[in-house]
């Protein structure tokens, strides 16, 4: 079997399974497989694939037909162009998440171009704070998770991007752990809702740890609880980044303004144009953007 006829394949079971991205999925299991960036890979669709990687191949491919994500079969995962471990201790660092870590950037930058205090609240694997200090030079991070094993992953990926000595980890569930005030908070918590567990993908369900996803009745438990401590370590200009489910803007912006009267408050919306993070500038005043 050539690599182009393997490839196609297995595109066309996993949409027999219903298994979304089947092509892009296949793709990355092959190349994993054979060991071939992509770029190789097309440029060898007409080989013939070696029989010991694509028996390799093959067991993967049954691992994703029963619904193991992708990023724990391969054990890494690409988030915002830089590589990360994941595995089955953290939740797998999902696409709409960049937009998080592109406005921690522009505001970091245009704010604080000196020195910068970061924290990433629920750091899991690590992506959020890991990618802010492969980008801002001049930033020192907190990354807080009440998970020991999720600070293990955390610490991988620290050394993986050579960023251990600006960022530290914190094993800890509040923000009042941090040592000193800081500039800038980033918050990915949890922030599903207890009732729609049940209802994720197994993919999610059976593989992500639930400590990651659950957020209480409407979901907001974590974040309400992270907010109400932020005021204490954040800045007297600080700013706060927090990323939701589209249906929690009206009830989270409500919660954020009755907390910070003052604050500028506004939500963003990602690259499927739903409303995605609310950012509350704690310093500026109501009516003045950046
Ligand atoms: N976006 C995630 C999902 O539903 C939820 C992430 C989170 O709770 N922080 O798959």
């Amino acid at each position: 079997m050539t690599i182009g006829e393997a490839l196609h394949q297995a595109a066309e079971c996993l949409t027999q399974q219903s298994i979304d991205d089947a092509y892009l999925e296949a793709d990355i299991l092959l190349r994993h497989a054979l060991g071939l960036t992509r770029a190789q890979l097309y440029a060898r669709v007409t080989d013939e694939a070696p029989s010991a990687k694509l028996d390799s191949f093959h067991q993967m491919l049954d691992r994703r037909l029963r619904h193991e994500p992708t990023p724990h079969i391969v054990g890494h995962k690409e988030f915002f162009d830089l590589d990360f471990y994941v595995d089955r201790r953290v939740l797998i660092p999902r696409p709409e998440t960049e937009l998080l870590v592109e406005r921690a950037i522009d505001i970091a930058q245009r704010r604080w171009a000196g020195a910068c205090l970061i924290t990433d609240i629920g750091t899991g694997s690590g992506a959020i704070a890991v990618s802010l200090a492969v980008h801002l030079p001049q930033a020192s991070i907190f990354a807080i998770d009440p998970a020991r094993d999720a600070l293990e992953v955390a610490s991988i990926n620290c050394a993986r991007h050579a960023v251990e000595d600006r960022v530290k980890l914190l094993l800890s569930d509040t923000v009042l752990a941090l040592p000193e005030p800081v500039h800038l908070m980033v918050a990915n918590l949890p922030y599903v809702k207890d009732d729609d567990l049940p209802t994720l993908a197994p993919e999610i369900r059976e593989w992500e740890p639930l400590e990651a996803l659950a957020g209480g009745p409407d979901g907001l438990g974590k974040i309400r609880r992270f907010l109400s401590e932020a005021g204490a370590r954040l800045h007297a200009d600080g700013v706060i980044l927090v990323e939701m489910n589209p249906e929690q803007a009206q009830p989270l912006t409500a919660f954020a303004r009755r907390l910070f009267p003052q604050a500028a408050i506004r939500v963003e919306t990602d690259l499927a144009h739903l409303d995605r993070m609310v950012v509350i500038e704690v310093g500026r005043m109501k009516g003045h953007d950046l």
